[in-house]
């Protein structure tokens, strides 16, 4: 009730917003956090604290204050109003980005904290470039900007209470800034504009993953959240030609010894220091077949994990490469277990590769939408919030 209150004392105050004017908080380098990056002026305009950048310039952090190099002592915070086509950051781990809107860079531990606002509708653009990056099709790349439009709103408040709406890395949506921003990308995010999937006119939870591998899966085998009617199970196409059996890596194969699951099962504190892990098995299935528990036998006893837990695991101690999805058959060996499987990420929602499939097959971005989210229906934002 009291939520209900200051929404509508917000709207009395500014009226609705149009998608338009509506904006995003992205927390940058979300994961590399870096301690220092170059700020190189691209073909805009770029002004530190008001003043005109016109040469590269360090900007650096220590404790808890910020410096950009020729632009005066050390401060708490550095604004960056970049205009035009934006300006270059580049340095720590990752390549050189392209980055516009305002930046607020504050310092936190010795590490640059970089909060990059932007307008909702050219983030989305961004979005969908990073995270559709190896599709083709148009109506693919539209069905993208709508679930990815959509994800952004439901969960805006994702990071609120560090001072951001979403991080920059697949935690939430992939965003790498407006470098290589592709054509198709723009255009679906420029013809979608305002578009959202919904559930009984409420923001639907558009979760979306690479490759389902034939079937995608009900949420609730995956992750312990309330049920949503729009997340469940659904066949990706006929079984002998799943839409996605297009990608490349549908299907994969993975080798890891005894010696390498021990070690990795030691330090997700899955077993014992004193522990071997010497047989891995599946020991139930979802609705798509894919792994939920698995069970580990060691010297002593028999150890039960999510198969969740373990697909993070392995993507924390190998990389996301190693083990793509849980739809995995096991073969465990004396000396190694051999994963094979179907697909690649969580299996839940809209399968990226399947919308791909679709689309060639002469499909709508709306068609594959209520394909994967059964049951919702696509509106204007602004139709919601009046
Ligand atoms: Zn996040
Ligand atoms: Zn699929």
């Amino acid at each position: 009730m009291k939520k209900l209150i200051f929404l509508t004392a917000c709207l009395l105050a500014t009226g609705p917003l149009s998608a338009k004017e509506r904006m995003v908080k992205i927390l940058l380098y979300s994961v590399s956090k870096p301690a220092a990056l170059t700020l190189t002026p691209g073909q805009g305009k770029v002004l530190v604290n008001a003043t005109p950048l016109k040469a590269p310039a360090l900007i650096s952090a220590k404790g808890a204050l910020v410096s950009v190099k020729g632009f005066g002592p050390a401060g708490r915070a550095v604004r960056l109003n970049i205009s035009g086509k934006g300006a270059w950051l580049s340095g720590g781990l990752s390549p050189k980005r392209l980055y516009k809107g305002v930046l607020e860079i504050t310092a936190e531990k010795s590490r640059l904290k970089i909060i990059n606002t932007v307008p909702l509708e050219e983030y989305i653009a961004g979005v969908t470039s990073g995270e559709a990056g190896d599709l083709s099709q148009m109506e693919a790349f539209k069905a993208q900007a709508v679930a990815a439009r959509t994800y952004t709103l439901k969960y805006i408040d994702n990071h609120i209470k560090d001072g951001y709406n979403m991080c920059d890395s697949t935690h939430c949506q992939l965003f790498t800034g407006f470098g290589a921003i592709r054509p198709c990308a723009q255009a679906a995010a420029d013809s979608t504009r305002g578009e959202v999937v919904t559930y009984q006119n409420k923001l639907a939870a558009t979760f979306y993953h690479s490759i389902c591998g034939g079937r995608t899966e009900t949420m609730t085998y995956v992750w312990p959240f309330e049920h949503k009617p729009y997340l469940v199970s659904i066949r990706d196409g006929p079984d002998r030609k799943p839409y996605c059996s297009i990608a490349p890596g549908f299907n994969w194969k993975t080798r890891i010894s005894m010696k390498a699951l021990t070690g990795m099962a030691r330090s997700q504190k899955w077993i014992l220091p004193t522990e071997n892990v010497q047989k891995m098995e599946v020991l139930d299935r979802g609705v798509s077949k894919r792994a939920v528990t698995l069970e580990f036998s060691t010297e002593k006893r028999r150890v039960r994990i999510s198969a969740t837990n373990f697909y993070h695991g392995v993507g924390r101690h190998k990389g996301w490469d190693a083990i793509r999805s849980t739809l995995f058959n096991v073969y465990s060996g004396k000396d190694y277990v051999v994963l094979e499987g179907r697909g690649n990420g969580h299996g839940v929602g809209m399968c990226q590769w399947g919308a791909e499939g679709m689309a060639r097959l002469g499909f709508k971005y709306r068609d594959i939408l209520t394909h994967y989210y059964p049951g919702t229906v696509c509106k204007n934002i602004d139709d919601l919030t009046r």
